[in-house]
């Protein structure tokens, strides 16, 4: 990091100077990194980020949207899958996508993740009343740093608890980076949670080497195929053939399979026809807020024909 004369203080330039050693190392390690003004922008828009974050976890700026899960034949809904949205005063709703990273770095992800899960089972109970023929599943993502904060499994029995819920009705889905960090660690975690009766998802899979011996010892019961091999499966052999060998596996394990990122129907049908019948994608149904969910639950599924 390079500063001139009275440009600023001692400890910036030192703190740019770790900004470029953090560089550095995030990109493989054994390298230079110039602290520049790329770098500058990503701290700026990292730091906004984290404001913007630590303001709507103190003041009620989250926001959960749920996008439904449906089953290709018949159009029925399955299950929801919620995910957190930020509200922004000025720059509108912002999807996970846009945070979550961050939220994970500073920590803030597992205050977060609490949040998440005792609003989802809110809302679940509230859903649960209002239909109650309906036989739906509520899927909540867990990242990282909640899987291994103290007392999550009491958190997550409370939550149960207090929202009247069997843990049956609620799925827990980690990614399978996660997992194959530290195997025998998330194995322990899950079988914990496994005492809750919640059920458990691998999300994202395909994407982190998960070694076949290993998932057969991970307690999971539903595989979600990452919407990479989703995306543009009717026109790439390649993958399609990933996705068949996942089903294959998925039929092997007695696991179930949601494809994600479904988005047009070439897509759709092909996935049909390599046997997974589940999915979710803005072909099917965006996330939306709760209210806009309710007609949808009330017919049970969407109408296959519109779509
Ligand atoms: P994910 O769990 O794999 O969720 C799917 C993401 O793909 C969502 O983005 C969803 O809006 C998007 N998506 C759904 N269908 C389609 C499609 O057809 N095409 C495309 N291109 N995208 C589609 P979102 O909501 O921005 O979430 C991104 C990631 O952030 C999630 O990936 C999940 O890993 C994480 N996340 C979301 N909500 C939470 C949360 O409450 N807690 C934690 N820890 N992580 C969350
Ligand atoms: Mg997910
Ligand atoms: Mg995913």
């Amino acid at each position: 990091a390079i500063a001139h004369p009275g440009e600023m203080s001692a400890m910036q330039l030192l703190g740019n100077a770790d900004v470029a050693l953090f560089a550095a190392k995030t990109q493989g390690r054994n390298r230079a990194v110039m602290f520049d003004d790329v770098l500058r922008l990503e701290i700026d828009e990292r730091s906004d980020t984290e404001m913007m974050l630590r303001e709507a976890l103190a003041h009620g700026g989250l926001r959960l949207y749920y996008q439904p899960e449906i089953d290709m034949t018949t159009g029925r809904i399955l299950a929801v899958e919620a995910l957190v949205r930020c509200e922004h005063p000025e720059r509108g709703i912002i999807p996970a996508g846009k945070f979550i990273a961050v939220a994970e770095e500073t920590g803030l992800v597992v205050d977060l993740g609490r949040w998440v899960l005792e609003e989802a089972c809110r809302q679940m109970q509230v859903w649960r009343d209002r239909y109650p023929g309906l036989d739906l599943l509520m899927r909540v993502n867990m990242s990282p740093a909640q899987l291994s904060s103290p007392g999550i499994t009491e958190h997550i029995s409370r939550c149960l608890r207090q929202s009247n819920l069997l843990g049956s009705a609620l799925c827990l889905e980690i990614t399978e980076h996660v997992v194959m960090q530290d195997v025998e660690r998330a194995i322990k975690i899950l079988e914990e949670f496994r005492t809750l009766g919640v059920r458990l998802a691998m999300d994202d899979f395909g994407t982190g080497f998960s070694s076949m011996a290993q998932l057969k010892r991970i307690p999971i019961d539903t595989l979600k195929i990452d919407m990479s091999f989703v995306i543009g499966l009717a026109h790439e052999p390649a993958d399609q053939a990933i996705v068949e060998a996942i089903v294959h596996l998925g039929e092997a394990f007695g696991l179930d399979l949601v494809a994600e990122g479904v988005e047009n129907h070439e897509d759709m049908a092909e996935l049909i026809r390599l046997g997974c019948q589940r999915a979710q994608g803005f072909l099917l149904a965006r996330p939306m807020p709760p209210a806009d969910l309710d007609p949808l639950l009330w017919r049970g599924g969407i109408d296959l024909a519109r779509v």
